[in-house]
């Protein structure tokens, strides 16, 4: 892989790796495991913002609800438009690509968001890494895009659209008073 050598670091929301290390250590199951583990066989069920589920997320869920409010707002853009950037090819939720700003909609539970992050207390030998690939991926993909010129607004999915949609504007401004 090309960015074998990228030193991940944790989120200081994503407590996952802790909380791993504390349950193995004495080796006691919390007693919420059963309801987390259900919460995240839920979570892969009804689809995601995971990359694998793509196409669940063109359809449904908030990125549809942006990209909505965006258009009423006259704002013309490609949805989930496939760009290589830096020999590293990306799927942003909403690409202006004369503009070159990237946003992407990003799952509280797949990009271990600070408020609704889980830390994975049951199968961590499945969830923890899987996690931590997509955090090391998030970041690559923001390097990737800078190193090619590209912003990237990233807004979390529990964000109310009118947050996001302030947010994108606020960054569509800034790049048109830079240009
Ligand atoms: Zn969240």
């Amino acid at each position: 892989m090309p960015w074998s050598g990228f030193q991940p670091s944790w989120r200081p929301g994503c407590r996952s790796k802790r909380s791993t290390q504390r349950a193995s250590r004495n080796g006691q199951p919390f007693s919420r495991a059963s309801h987390e583990q259900a919460a995240l066989s839920n979570r892969l069920e009804r689809g995601s913002n995971h990359p694998d589920a793509a196409n669940v997320k063109a359809g449904t869920g908030p990125e549809r609800r942006i990209r909505q409010a965006l258009h009423r707002r006259g704002h013309r853009f490609r949805a989930l438009l496939p760009i290589v950037v830096s020999g590293v090819r990306v799927r942003p939720d909403v690409v202006f690509t004369r503009r070159r700003l990237a946003v992407f909609v990003d799952g509280c539970f797949w990009h271990c968001c600070p408020e609704h992050g889980i830390n994975p207390r049951v199968n961590v030998t499945y969830w923890v890494p899987k996690l931590e690939r997509n955090r090391v991926r998030d970041n690559l993909v923001n390097l990737a895009l800078a190193a090619a010129g590209w912003r990237a607004v990233r807004v979390w999915e529990h964000v109310t659209v009118e947050q996001a949609v302030a947010a994108i504007e606020a960054a569509l401004e800034k790049g048109e008073r830079a240009s």
